[in-house]
């Protein structure tokens, strides 16, 4: 095939509107990754982004979560396990590209890289071009970690792993290897939190979930956690990014308890009037987490191998959207219906 033609239609965000158009990629570079995306989810963040709570960059290829096959590599190139990737491999894929030498790289805290690209962020008018997941293509960069996909891991299982999957691996991270039988709240069950939730339990937690929407408190039962009585809990997951959920997070914290707060990604809209007091009295940790490293990432991929078949993806996911309906598709994300709202782009 010749990749000098190797065109993509891209999810383009322009200002508040969302059009969908073909560019022509530049040939591939070397340590670049063509993929083709079989499907793409859309983030909440997205939502932030296309309603103008975060700065963003006029045409913005738009979209960070997605599945696919390789189209284009170079020979000899491998995933974050060493594993052999080669053109037709299904691979699931970091959000972001790092340069893996910069002071924050070599911290640990790789997703803050000084000269971080993170996918579904970036115009789509300068060089990789293709760098959002709601599109037909997207061009990897050679710092972005990829995993290979086994056969047994559906696309509709994988789809979310680059942000809500990963960024819920984190947050257990940040919660500190949670010991059997510990309390544990999750406020928000939109994708981030069901994914914490359903970490947790696996971990034997004893997991309660908040909710405001009386569907998804249902949803959280039937995965096998309860409702919030009322803690106080040793981990409490703040997923929900509003300022109430902020607040009862701090609240339920019990003594020497942790909160890790990883839903406020819109500045702005999550303040709170809070007493340091309560929480110094009470000895408590509170950890922000945004976004996630690769040991994170690994994690993810495999929780998903081996307890991914336990999220009910049928009820958790929206029915498919195509490219062709993408403004129906971010119409459907904003009513919270769907922990995601999945678009296939080789649909039409
Ligand atoms: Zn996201
Ligand atoms: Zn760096």
């Amino acid at each position: 095939m010749n990749y000098d033609s190797l065109l993509s239609s891209i999810a383009v965000l322009n200002g508040t509107d969302v059009s969908v158009e073909t560019i022509r990629l530049p040939p591939r570079s070397v340590g670049e990754v063509d993929i083709r995306i079989d499907l793409a989810a859309v983030c909440g963040s997205d939502i932030h982004t296309i309603l103008g709570h975060r700065p963003a960059p006029a045409r913005l290829a738009l979209g960070h979560e997605g599945v696919g096959r390789v189209v284009d590599i170079d020979q000899g190139t491998v995933d974050l396990q060493g594993a052999p990737i080669a053109v037709g491999d299904r691979v699931v894929f970091m959000m972001f590209n790092k340069c893996g030498e910069c002071s924050r790289c070599t911290s640990g805290l790789e997703m803050k890289c000084n000269r971080l690209m993170k996918y579904g962020h970036e115009s789509v008018d300068v060089p990789p071009f293709a760098t959002g997941t709601i599109a037909t293509h997207v061009r990897l960069l050679g710092g972005v970690g990829i995993r290979k996909v086994p056969d047994e891991l559906p696309d509709a299982a994988a789809v979310a792993t680059s942000c809500a999957v990963s960024t819920a691996a984190a947050a257990l991270a940040a919660a500190g290897s949670p010991s059997f039988g510990a309390k544990a709240l999750v406020v928000g069950y939109g994708a981030v939190g069901m994914y914490c939730t359903s970490m947790l339990i696996s971990a034997g937690c004893a997991v309660s979930v908040s909710d405001p929407l009386p569907a998804r408190s249902e949803l959280a039962r039937e995965m096998g956690a309860s409702e919030d009585a009322g803690g106080p809990y040793a981990i409490v997951i703040e997923a929900s990014g509003s300022a109430a959920g902020v607040q009862a997070a701090f609240e339920a914290v019990d003594v020497g308890g942790r909160v890790i707060l990883v839903g406020s990604v819109s500045p702005g809209n999550t303040s709170i009037t809070l007493d340091p007091a309560s929480l110094v009295i009470r000895r408590v940790t509170v950890i922000g987490v945004h976004n996630y490293t690769s040991s994170d990432f690994n994690r993810a991929v495999d929780w998903l191998i081996e307890e991914g078949s336990t999220i009910p993806t049928s009820r958790v996911l929206s029915p498919r959207f195509t490219l062709d309906t993408i403004d129906e598709a971010l119409q459907e994300a904003q009513t919270g219906r769907y922990q995601r709202v999945i678009i296939d782009p080789t649909g039409a």
